[in-house]
């Protein structure tokens, strides 16, 4: 791969790129399907994904029409990474499976191995005979909304797709790479402002706080919604914080300690619960709610801010979708998109149907909203939350930190950048929002 690196640094044409053979092999992160049952009967915090990520050359798939190769120059770590390396809540080799069957072409995801993550920037080597709107040379940031669009139910909006997956989580070929296979509609441009790395990390949970937050088919928040954010400075956490801030709203943000806090105040948010200091306990024991302590949230939230929340923004499930669901003020809405600490959700009915409540599920978003995202990340109004770099050799160590809550916003990676800050093409833009883009950084 060094011969791509050597000719993306050097500024080289399309022609060149387009000139250079592809590699038999690359180096990539993967877990195998041989190891898939190693965690059995172990509790989920003791699976250790530094023993399940391996890091390691695989060969180079062919290439489908509608695809593109990628010098994948950074990715990031997401939590979907911690969820295939502890194989829950189910091994990714079903869907991967599964999905052979659809197509010829889509015979080559079901291997003895999956490469995987979700986020990568890069620049575009090869396209397929089908693709029109990429060429090789493109630098491009890759969302993970993988679907085959000549279905019918991949219109409107895509995440309804039948055939919907996330691309190097239910997918092989994904971006903790050095180079990677995705879909032509996966691709947008990177912003120019920010490094390969800054650029990596924010797709899908960028992608996916805008659809929660902002975009039509999520909670809708409007000017002056109280909006409670649990995991504040946490991937996605972190992206809502930004957009309820930037849409006229009023955080009330969630942490674990006083360092997240702030985090939170140099990010300009005035409510701030640091729930390791307030020691709720939702839960008595493993089978029984403690409605108390939903109370002491929601007086926690009024004192704060004089309100009940507008809208919940939940992912940590069932450790806090009982108090979620109780706190959000009548007509309110819960939008959920994950389920970290548990997915079997409960709640008291009776506050849900009585207060009118709503309760809408989300999943990561369509390339229009992914798109739309990606626009504000590169005018310089949502910024980047990476707080360390890792290099890809070090990926196995960086998913255990997110595993174990040890992280701050995102991780990213470098595959094959050599060292962190390159790949900026707009400095003006990038000093204008040097303290934003410092927020995180430790
Ligand atoms: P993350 O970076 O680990 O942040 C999650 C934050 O949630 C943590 O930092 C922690 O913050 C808080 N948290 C964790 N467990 C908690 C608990 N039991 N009670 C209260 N707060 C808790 O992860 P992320 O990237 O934000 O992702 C969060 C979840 O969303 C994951 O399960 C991920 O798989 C899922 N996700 C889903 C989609 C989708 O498209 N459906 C997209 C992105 C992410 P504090 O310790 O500071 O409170």
């Amino acid at each position: 791969m060094q011969q791509f690196l050597d000719a993306i640094q050097s500024g080289a044409s399309a022609a060149e790129i387009e000139h250079l053979p592809i590699p038999e092999e690359y180096r990539a992160v993967h877990v195998l399907k041989a190891e898939q049952d190693m965690w059995k009967g172990v509790p989920s915090k003791e699976k250790d994904p530094r023993q399940s990520l391996h890091v390691g050359m695989v060969p180079t798939p062919e290439l489908a029409p509608d695809e593109v190769y990628l010098a994948v120059m950074a990715s990031s770590i997401n939590f979907n990474t911690v969820w295939s390396s502890i194989f829950e809540p189910v091994s990714t080799f079903g869907p991967m499976a599964r999905l052979a069957r659809e197509s010829e072409w889509a015979v080559r995801h079901d291997r003895p191995y999956q490469v995987v993550g979700s986020d990568a920037s890069g620049v575009v080597l090869r396209v397929g005979t089908a693709v029109r709107t990429w060429k090789p040379g493109d630098r491009v940031t890759v969302h993970c909304n993988h679907v085959d669009d000549q279905d019918q139910s991949a219109h409107n909006d895509s995440m309804m797709a039948a055939n919907q997956r996330i691309w190097g989580y239910e997918t092989n070929f994904g971006g903790l790479a050095d180079l990677a296979v995705v879909k032509a509609n996966q691709l947008m441009p990177k912003p120019a402002h920010l490094t390969w790395e800054e650029a990596a990390v924010n797709a899908l949970c960028n992608s996916t706080s805008y659809r929660m937050l902002v975009g039509r088919n999520g909670a809708q928040m409007k000017q002056g919604d109280v909006v409670l954010i649990w995991g504040a400075t946490g991937g996605i956490g972190a992206y809502a914080t930004q957009y309820v801030l930037n849409g006229g709203g009023i955080p009330v943000c969630v942490v674990s300690s006083s360092d997240k806090a702030d985090i939170l105040r140099k990010m300009g948010v005035e409510h701030i619960i640091d729930r390791s200091a307030a020691g709720y306990q939702f839960w008595k024991d493993a089978h029984t709610h403690d409605e108390g302590e939903w109370r002491r949230l929601g007086k926690d939230i009024r004192d704060l801010c004089g309100e009940d929340p507008d809208i919940v923004f939940e992912h940590p499930g069932r450790s806090t979708f009982g108090a979620s669901m109780y706190v959000v003020k009548r007509g309110g809405t819960v939008v959920t998109c994950a389920a970290t600490s548990g997915f079997m959700m409960e709640f008291d009915n009776r506050h849900f149907w009585m207060r009118l409540k709503r309760l809408v599920g989300s999943h990561f978003a369509n390339y229009k909203e992914a798109w739309e995202a990606n626009r504000l990340i590169s005018k310089g109004m949502v910024h980047p939350v990476m707080s360390r770099v890792f290099p890809l050799v070090d990926t196995v160590e960086a998913a255990y930190e997110v595993h174990h809550n040890m992280h701050e916003g995102k991780i990213g990676v470098l595959a094959l950048a050599p060292e962190e800050g390159l790949g900026v093409t707009d400095p003006d833009l990038r000093a204008k929002v040097a303290d934003q883009l410092s927020w995180f950084r430790r």
